[in-house]
């Protein structure tokens, strides 16, 4: 899967959306979506970031994209709602659905986190998700080949001490990726759900994670990307509630 090649066209006139598409892995991939073809949505909270992406996508002459303004921490239930019903004015349907706006909160025992960190952490890496879900699924129904991607983490899997409510939030994530891929695996089998662990990344969360690494250890977005390709593809079709992971495991 690491090596996949992604056909040119292998996600045409499809509509995916992706949060935290203004910076990091969500600008890589939601570039890297529309470079093969796929009109992507591009959720945010920083519009001047998410205008940039805009940019570079149509300047590069792909499918032009949309930007959707949303702070996952404040939005309230309506505006997931009225997301929905917008594009299902606009598009009619959902194809894709990538999970990957998050924040890290604080590196702390948790005998001393702060509980409104806590609270904010927990809000925006699993409640979020978990109301952008539930409004888009009618949607991701009304596709005939949909994917969506949950971003985890490596201590959303196996918890690491002082990773806080980071960690917890991941493995809400694990949690409701596993029930959606059970409760959307109908008989059209129609909506995949898996659960993606890109693995340390160059990227500005990294590098607030991990402030004395050297960031050049780390691979790009850029190289993640087949994995990213893969999961969102008719390639993976067949693949559904599963954990993986976009970087070979280090041993
Ligand atoms: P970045 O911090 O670089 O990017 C996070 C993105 O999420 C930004 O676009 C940010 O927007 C957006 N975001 C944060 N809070 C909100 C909010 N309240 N509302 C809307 N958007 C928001 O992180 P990465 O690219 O490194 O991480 C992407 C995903 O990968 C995350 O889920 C992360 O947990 C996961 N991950 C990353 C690893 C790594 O090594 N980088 C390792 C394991 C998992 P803005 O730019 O406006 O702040």
């Amino acid at each position: 899967m690491q090596d996949y090649q992604a056909p040119a066209d292998l996600l045409k006139d499809r509509i995916i959306m992706v949060t935290g598409a203004g910076s990091g892995i969500g600008r890589t991939a939601a570039k890297t979506y529309a470079a093969h073809g796929a009109t992507v949505i591009l959720v945010g909270r920083t519009v001047a970031k998410l205008e940039a992406v805009y940019d570079e996508i149509e300047s590069a002459g792909h499918p032009k994209p949309a930007i959707v303004p949303l702070n996952l921490e404040g939005a309230a239930v309506k505006e997931y709602e009225e997301l929905a019903m917008t594009i299902e004015d606009n598009f009619d349907r959902l194809d894709g659905l990538l999970h990957n706006a998050a924040i890290l909160g604080n590196r702390s025992p948790v005998e001393l986190y702060d509980p409104e960190i806590w609270s904010k952490v927990m809000h925006v890496n699993a409640t979020a998700p978990f109301l952008l879900s539930r409004a888009m699924i009618p949607l991701l129904r009304k596709s005939d080949d949909a994917s969506v991607i949950f971003t985890s983490s490596g201590v959303g899997r196996k918890a690491k001490a002082y990773w806080g409510a980071y960690a917890v939030s991941k493995f809400a994530l694990e949690g409701l990726s596993q029930l959606l891929s059970e409760e959307l695996d109908d008989d059209r089998h129609n909506v995949r759900v898996n659960s993606l662990n890109p693995g340390a990344t160059r990227t500005n969360m990294r590098a607030t994670a991990y402030p004395a690494e050297n960031p050049q250890k780390n691979p790009t977005p850029e190289e993640l990307m087949p994995v990213y390709l893969y999961l969102m593809g008719r390639d993976s079709q067949a693949i559904n509630g599963q954990q993986i992971d976009a970087q070979p495991k280090q041993k």
